[in-house]
């Protein structure tokens, strides 16, 4: 990663608050955020200056220590003395800094009279109204400061998915990797796919658990041990995730394996089930008064309330607990039913790829056809094409479809629903291609009414087929817009249109309830990764685990099907 300039003013202000969390000489902190300013300001990046071996300390405020310092922060991302402040600093406490009326000072003083490190010390102190009395605090900065942690409470972020599995996996094999470990899986929501998820919760079965707690807490990415035990230990990762890991013996994996991956109203209607049948259901085991029923494998444990198993992703009692009794459990699309993907961009607009990259990388995952779907003329920031761009990209997927052997490009477009409802580009364009997306890019804020409406209207141009990412939403920064969903299900079914399931992690939309929605209305859906490069394509596993969430089976998606059968499904009724 190469080192900007912003790098290393927040790296000299982290030094700079945190010196001053230690209660340093106040000259040295000011050095320090007065070298932040410095850098953070200047016009050229310092990384060149140091690489054509400028002299540093001609810029103002910079001495020979400091003019070191940036040395090393640009060639290795950081620098011993944060490392070490770090180290010495416990990491609740910089935290602090976060809640406002706060700065270092003021933490310095809290932590000295108080014995505050920690978010949830500062809450405990502040209600119990000892904040108040500390000189030059009072009343106001002990309300504000209550106020700001209930807020951050409130607003506290879940994770991707996708983000979650990147600091699982890794987690996972690590813990596979010792010795006494067994069997080691993560459940909660991560296993149910949600989109995102609040914490981790690991399960690993092994007799002894002393050495697995050792090396679970001694992981790289621990910032934090927030409690360890013989059974349960929990830890905060540098991402600010959280993990706890739970040691159970092998007699209760399954159980355990059920009792952690949730939901809790899904394990609430299966323990119902448990006492109409007379039996206790817990994490350790399914038991007849103290005896034990079944606990080693989960299938066991819906066995004994008369239950095949059901997969997690369906686990939210939405209806799973009646199906499954029925025989009804609908079998799962899988990411190997795809055949093709219907939504990608390429370099023509905001794409990183050429179209011959990405029709290779699609044949590469075993596609049968590959949509074309770069953005229409009104997102110009996206270069979005007009009649004439797309009719050159048109020639050339006819050129490149002529030489490539193994999949077909499909040529289609990525088009703007306007205010009023119309398509950003004319009908006889549109009417040339084999597919059209059909996207709202902006005014997300349209009263439900007139959202709803201008997406319908869309709908009754014939040459709309799949309308792009349906709600707006991006995870953890926009809310879905205002719309009356049901409607756009039911116009959808009637006429044939396609509703997509964005694979992208942070769009997942349609959502999960939605999708169950469609599928029972009888709406076709799609299953796009929206690429913006090749390597994009991989996502389709994401937008796949948010259809099973949604019920969802291969005859509900049209590109699950082969070529001729996709062209057929592509038409309005
Ligand atoms: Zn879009
Ligand atoms: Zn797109």
């Amino acid at each position: 990663m190469p080192v900007h300039n912003s790098d290393v003013e927040e790296i000299f202000n982290e030094i700079a608050d945190l010196l001053e969390i230690e209660g340093a000489n106040p000259f040295r902190v000011r050095a320090y955020r007065n070298a932040a300013r410095t850098i953070g300001s200047l016009s050229r990046n310092v990384r060149d200056m140091v690489e054509e071996d400028e002299d540093l300390t001609e810029l103002p405020g910079i001495g020979e220590d400091l003019a070191g310092k940036i040395e090393t922060i640009v060639k290795t991302g950081t620098v011993e003395q944060l490392e070490k402040l770090r180290a010495r600093t416990p990491p609740g406490l910089t935290k602090l800094l976060d809640v406002s009326g706060l700065g270092p000072k003021r933490v310095q003083r809290l932590r000295e009279e108080l014995g505050v490190e920690s978010m949830a010390d500062l809450e405990r102190v502040a209600k119990e109204h000892k904040i108040r009395e500390l000189d030059g605090f009072g009343e106001k900065i002990e309300q504000g400061i209550i106020e700001d942690i209930e807020e951050s409470k409130e607003k506290e972020q879940r994770t991707l998915l996708m983000k979650a599995e990147q600091v699982a996996e890794p987690l996972v094999t690590y813990l596979k990797a010792s010795e006494v470990a067994g069997d080691v899986v993560v459940a909660g929501s991560y296993r149910r796919r949600k989109e995102t998820v609040g914490d981790l919760d690991i399960l690993v079965t092994c007799a002894d658990s002393g050495p697995v707690m050792e090396r679970f807490v001694g992981h790289e990415e621990v910032a934090e041990v927030v409690s360890r035990g013989e059974t349960r230990s929990t830890v905060m990762l540098r991402s600010g995730l959280q993990v706890d890991l739970r040691v159970v013996p092998q007699a209760s994996y399954g159980a355990a394996m059920h009792y952690f991956t949730g939901s809790q109203a899904h394990n609430i209607a299966v323990r119902k089930r448990g006492v109409e049948r007379g039996y206790k259901i817990n994490e350790y085991g399914v038991y007849r008064d103290s005896e034990v029923i079944a606990g080693e494998e989960e299938a066991e444990v819906f066995r004994a309330v008369d239950l095949p198993w059901i997969p997690p992703e369906l686990r939210e009692d939405r209806g799973e607990i009646q199906a499954a009794e029925a025989g009804e459990l609908p079998e799962l699309i899988g990411v190997g039913d795809m055949r093709g993907d219907l939504h990608c961009h390429t370099k023509a607009t905001d794409g990183a790829d050429s179209l011959a990259a990405m029709a290779r990388a699609g044949r590469e995952r075993g596609y049968d056809y590959l949509a074309i779907t770069d953005h229409s003329r009104r997102v110009a920031m996206a270069h979005g094409l007009d009649e004439k761009r797309l009719r050159e990209q048109l020639a050339e997927i006819d050129r490149l479809n002529e030489e490539l052997a193994g999949i077909t490009l499909l040529k289609g477009i990525e088009v703007d629903i306007l205010e009023d409802g119309s398509l950003d580009l004319p009908d006889s364009v549109l009417a040339e291609l084999d597919l059209t997306v059909c996207s709202v890019h902006y005014r997300f804020d349209l009263s439900r009414e007139k959202q709803t409406e201008r997406i319908l209207r869309a709908m009754d141009n014939p040459q709309f087929r799949i309308l792009g990412h349906p709600t707006g939403r991006l995870l953890n920064e926009r809310e879905p817009f205002e719309v009356d969903m049901e409607r756009l299900v039911e116009a959808a079914a009637e006429r044939g249109c396609v509703l997509e399931v964005n694979a992208q992690p942070s769009r997942l939309d349609l959502r999960d309830v939605d999708c169950q929605m469609a599928r029972e209305r009888g709406a076709k859906l799609a299953i796009s990764t929206d690429a913006h490069h090749a390597a994009n394509l991989d996502l389709m596993r994401f937008g796949v685990d948010q259809a099973r969430r949604g019920w969802v089976r291969p005859a509900d998606v049209i590109n699950t099907r082969d070529l001729a059968g996709l062209r057929q499904a592509l038409q309005r009724s």
